[in-house]
């Protein structure tokens, strides 16, 4: 049984590298599995500025190698691949990747999630031809151009101060009359001279020939529609759940995200889930590291358990 791991963690956001940190430091012979890099959404941050202990604020990419090299200092162990099945009946727990078969005596699942697609046409096929999702990674292309941001979330809001940095306009595209972004990236989108907002509307189209020249816009309220010249939109109309190949396997809710109780366990002995991926999460850095951390501590006293049951 030398190659089964007491506890295998999915997804190297935050969340999993937290979760990864707790459980090899308690001791338990821990995999952490990742499907391309490690850091998850925040590799595309610019700036943090509410991750606890950076008053300053710090990098997306900068945090990520951070907690990497302290997870890494204790001995957590990597390895890359898809998980696309588990098998949860009995123990040992059984996760398939691509190539491969996995063995846990545990299992934390930090998958969080991924950025909704507007659903509009012109917006796969523009992509990275002027649609991003990313302001630091693209911005550039975009200097002293007048750019668009889709939603009213906080990304939304973020991103486009951001992009105010480097665009001569940015105008924020929301469905509804009011922001869903927190109260303080409010005001500083409202106190800043290059931002815009257009309310109540919705992007029906993305249109150009080799790359975005303009969008078509529907005002919800009026039923007009326009059309908008724009170089770049940005695209921040909230996320799903990474939980695809678990359903039918760890109970969820509607909207894919695992259920967990209080210790971050599912109603599957063994299985936890943290960060974005469970239901009611605050979807926060700090939360998400928090998640992780439980769940990692959950995962040791149910082993304890399993031993003392053995
Ligand atoms: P979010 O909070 O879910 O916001 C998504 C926005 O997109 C909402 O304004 C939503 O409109 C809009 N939207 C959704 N579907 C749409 C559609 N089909 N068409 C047009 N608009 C659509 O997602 P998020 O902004 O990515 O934030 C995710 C989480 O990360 C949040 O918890 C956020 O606090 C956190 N975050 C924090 C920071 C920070 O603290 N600096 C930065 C980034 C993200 P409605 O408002 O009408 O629903």
């Amino acid at each position: 049984m030398s190659n089964v791991h007491d506890v295998v963690i999915l997804g190297g956001g935050t969340t999993g590298l937290s979760a990864g940190m707790y459980s090899v430091r308690a001791g338990l012979n821990t995999l952490l599995i990742e499907q391309s890099g490690f850091g998850g959404q925040i590799l595309n941050a610019d700036i943090i500025e509410n991750f606890p202990g950076f008053p300053q604020g710090i990098a997306g990419p900068d945090l990520v190698m951070a907690i990497q090299e302290q997870a890494s200092n204790f001995g957590l162990e990597y390895a890359f691949g898809q998980v696309q099945a588990l098998n949860v009946q009995k123990q040992p727990m059984i996760l398939q990747t691509e190539s491969d078969e996995i063995l846990a005596r545990s299992i934390i699942i930090c998958v969080g999630g991924e950025r909704n697609r507007l659903g509009v046409p012109g917006e796969e096929e523009f992509e990275g031809r002027g649609v991003s999702n990313c302001a630091t990674c693209d911005g550039y292309f975009f200097a002293d151009q007048e750019v668009l941001v889709v939603g009213g979330g906080d990304s939304a809001i973020d991103e486009g101060l951001y992009l105010t940095q480097i665009c001569s306009k940015v105008t924020v595209i929301h469905r509804r009359n009011q922001l869903r972004a927190s109260r303080v990236l409010q005001e500083r989108a409202f106190q800043n001279s290059k931002m815009d907002f257009r309310y109540d509307s919705v992007v029906e189209s993305i249109d150009g020939r080799d790359a975005v020249t303009s969008i078509g816009l529907r005002n919800l309220k009026t039923d007009q529609s326009e059309e908008i010249a724009a170089a770049g939109i940005f695209i921040y109309a909230g996320y799903h759940p990474n939980t695809l190949p678990f359903q039918g396997t760890i109970p969820m809710d509607d909207g894919g995200h695992i259920k967990v109780d209080l210790n971050m366990a599912t109603e599957i002995p063994g299985v936890f889930a943290a960060g974005d991926c469970r239901w009611h999460s605050a979807r926060q850095l700090a939360t998400g590291a928090g998640d992780g951390v439980t769940a990692a501590l959950s995962a040791y006293t149910f082993l304890e358990r399993l031993d003392q049951s053995a």
